[in-house]
């Protein structure tokens, strides 16, 4: 009989526990993935991780059938599909990956009882994080709140080695009729009309090959200086790894161990290893508390007095609020489906506080349009940015957007790349249009409201509104 091994936020041969415990059974496998639109309390995902599924969905099947085998994908509910294909196969047993949010391993649970009740065996293992996220607890046996106390405890255990390919894979045959009302049309995971990709295909190839060749280039040429790199705007120097990690092209300890290679004495390694750090909390976050996505976790902002304005939000979406550093870094999530940290800091305090805007309203633009789209980290830092979270930035931080853009992007070049209309402007004016005056303005083809949008949004005036509310609490 047959193993299933069924792919989920895995996408890789490489360091996969539950492909390795398979292949150890000796038995033929089948690799799947299902695709569940249908089961409510499952997050859904976004148009841009679509897109990037389409590509590691295809870079997962050709290497499988480098080694001879091919990857199944279903589309449907899992807890339908899984044990129906376990049965009709008659599978020896499935596994696969522990998944993070209560809604998920619930739904892993009557997945586990269904395969049980028709005999079927189940293993899950942690392939998606660096540590079972129960096993990082205080003296007193709860979860960590605080991101330093947290990585502090995190670093006195030890991460396990990330493991090889397997070797010798054999593949159980599949019929072409096998649930085949059931089979994914891959394509129809990519845009049709308009196509909004075009931007995406020039700036990403989703792979598992190209997630180590990320790693080993951020390692060679930009590690040593990332902590100084990891805010310049304008520059390449992060590792751009999110969208890989994310599909599970690439594991966490692979790039632990990668990194623990090049010495812990590297201060750039050392803080780059703290920014892993920060997903396996956000991971470890959502774990503990499934109300992460949804909730302000800092109770009192619940009845923050939240703006509700579909004019300024769609201007935030479209990169037209007028304040150049938060309209490039917007186009550039739009055109490329990634976005800068810092730019994600910047516009994320803007819509928060200057607009008074609900980080939810962020948090679900940024899923439907990063590549990197991660549940656990995007609430998160969207909570972080906004204030509202735990170990969160005060919500009386707000950022100053042109102060921000004159110490991260000081040469404008981050504003002229992603907002070219502005490109003649010099000096503060870039990053202050409103201010510039109007002979300068016309000297560089600008007219306010007309070819640039004039701001949204006073600064003064929206950061008062928004100490206002946050006093009102
Ligand atoms: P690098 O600087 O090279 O970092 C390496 C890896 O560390 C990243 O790939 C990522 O996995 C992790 N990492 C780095 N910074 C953070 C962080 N602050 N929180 C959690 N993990 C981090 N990251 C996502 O992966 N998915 C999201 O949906 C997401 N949403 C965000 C929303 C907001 C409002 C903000 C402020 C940040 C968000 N981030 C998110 C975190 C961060 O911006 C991205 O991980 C990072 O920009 C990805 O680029 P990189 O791979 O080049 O990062």
């Amino acid at each position: 009989p047959p193993v299933i091994v069924w792919f989920r936020e895995d996408l890789r041969l490489s360091d996969h526990p539950a492909l390795q415990a398979a292949v150890a059974t000796g038995h033929p496998l089948i690799c799947l993935y299902v695709l569940d639109d249908e089961t409510p309390a499952l997050h859904p995902l976004g148009g841009a991780s679509r897109w990037w599924l389409h590509g590691a969905l295809a870079d997962l099947r050709r290497t499988l059938g480098s080694h001879h085998g091919t990857l199944l994908t279903l589309k449907g509910s899992a807890e339908t599909l899984v044990p129906q294909l376990a049965k009709e196969t008659g599978a020896q047993s499935v596994y696969w990956h522990h998944r993070l949010h209560q809604k998920e391993r619930e739904q892993d649970e009557r997945i586990a009882i269904a395969l049980k009740t028709q005999g079927t065996a189940f293993e899950g293992s942690w392939g998606t994080v660096l540590l079972d996220p129960a096993q990082v607890q205080t003296k007193e046996g709860r979860f960590y709140q605080v991101f330093t106390a947290f990585w502090k405890a995190f670093q006195a255990q030890d991460v396990p080695e990330p493991l090889r390919s397997p070797a010798g894979l054999s593949f159980y045959p599949l019929s072409e009729s096998l649930l085949a009302q059931y089979r994914l049309d891959e394509s129809t995971l990519l845009p049709t009309h308009p196509d909004w990709a075009a931007g995406l295909r020039a700036s990403w190839e989703p792979g598992e090959k190209e997630a180590h060749e990320h790693l080993e280039d951020f390692v060679r040429h930009d590690c040593s200086r990332y902590g100084k790199g990891r805010d310049e705007l304008s520059r390449e120097g992060t590792s751009r790894l999110s969208p890989y990690l994310a599909s599970g092209a690439i594991s966490p300890r692979q790039i632990w161990a990668a990194l623990q290679k090049k010495g812990a004495h590297d201060e750039g390694a050392r803080i780059f290893l703290s920014e892993i750090g920060w997903r396996e909390f956000a991971k470890y976050t959502l774990f503990h508390q499934a109300r992460l996505p949804d909730t302000s976790l800092g109770q009192k902002f619940e009845k923050m007095p939240w703006r509700k304005s579909e004019k300024d939000l769609l201007a935030w979406q479209q990169g037209r609020t007028g304040v150049p550093i938060v309209d490039a870094g917007m186009r550039q999530l739009w055109k490329t489906g990634w976005m800068h940290n810092r730019a994600r800091m910047i516009v994320g305090s803007f819509l928060t506080k200057h607009l008074l805007i609900d980080w939810r309203e962020g948090e679900a633009w940024f899923r439907d349009t990063l590549v990197d789209a991660d549940w656990a980290s995007n609430a998160m830092n969207w909570q972080w940015v906004a204030g509202t979270g735990i170990d969160a930035s005060p919500f009386f931080r707000i950022f100053n957007p042109t102060r921000q853009g004159v110490k991260f992007d000081p040469d404008g070049d981050y504003i002229r790349q992603w907002v070219p209309e502005l490109k003649k402007l010099s000096g503060k004016d870039l990053f202050e249009p409103w201010n510039t005056k109007e002979h300068d303005l016309e000297r560089a083809g600008i007219t306010l409201g007309k070819t640039y949008p004039r701001p949204v949004v006073d600064l003064k005036e929206g950061r008062d509104r928004a100490m206002a509310a946050f006093r009102s609490l």
